[in-house]
């Protein structure tokens, strides 16, 4: 049983690892490309901040009653990190948003956990889920920004309830190959096309792997993920 303490934790994991990676980065450094197709290392940062404000939006509905999403519309929330890229005060940006967003959750009066807010696809979930998206954010993008963070140093725990979670959603979504994934400490069977492809990886690679981020067996392509 996963809890909102352990949730909470991993995204202040996630928080920890990328700012020692964005450390590890010059100025310079923040113009070339992440990991992620498209974006500069500034352009995910600026994600990374818009994201905490994005949740702090939603812990702020839920403690209110007062509808506030996430973003306005997808354009906004592109025009924010575009715009959000080239701010002078973009390091100083992660880490205040970051830290505003965890007081927040700390502050958050019990009940309000359980109130429904709705996310940025469209999902209604209880406030208490808030934490477990940041821990996604803040430990999948300290790898992507691509300066020395490893699936293999986020929580084990973090990792087997990502596979839990894209396991399901890519049965459920369809679309990819049917797959055995098999660590030495889980198994998933993701349904999908024709018979199912035996996998075996370790655990952080099998993380990877799952939602897009890593090599998996030769010519075994999933499709994209979020
Ligand atoms: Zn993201």
């Amino acid at each position: 049983m996963i809890t909102t303490l352990d949730t909470q934790t991993w995204a202040e994991t996630g928080t920890r690892l990328l700012s020692s990676s964005l450390d590890r980065l010059g100025d310079r450094d923040l113009d070339a490309p992440c990991a992620l197709p498209g974006w500069t290392r500034r352009h995910l940062l600026a994600h990374v901040a818009s994201n905490a404000e994005a949740i702090g939006r939603l812990l702020e509905w839920a403690r209110t009653g007062v509808e506030t999403p996430m973003y306005s519309s997808p354009e906004q929330r592109a025009a924010d990190i575009e715009t959000g890229s080239a701010r002078p005060d973009l390091r100083e940006w992660v880490r205040a948003s970051a830290t505003t967003l965890t007081a927040a959750m700390d502050a958050l009066p019990a009940e309000a956990w359980s109130a429904r807010v709705v996310t940025a696809q469209g999902r209604i979930v209880p406030a208490s889920e808030t934490p477990w998206m940041r821990a996604r954010e803040t430990c999948i993008h300290a790898v992507d920004l691509d300066a020395g963070t490893t699936f293999a140093e986020l929580p084990d725990a973090f990792l087997r309830h990502l596979l839990d979670e894209v396991a399901a959603w890519r049965s459920s979504r369809g679309g990819g190959p049917a797959v055995v994934l098999v660590t030495p400490e889980t198994r998933h069977d993701i349904a999908g096309d024709g018979a199912p492809q035996h996998v075996e990886l370790p655990l952080a690679a099998a993380a990877a792997w799952i939602v897009g981020r890593g090599p998996g067996p030769d010519q075994l392509a999933l499709p994209r993920w979020l």
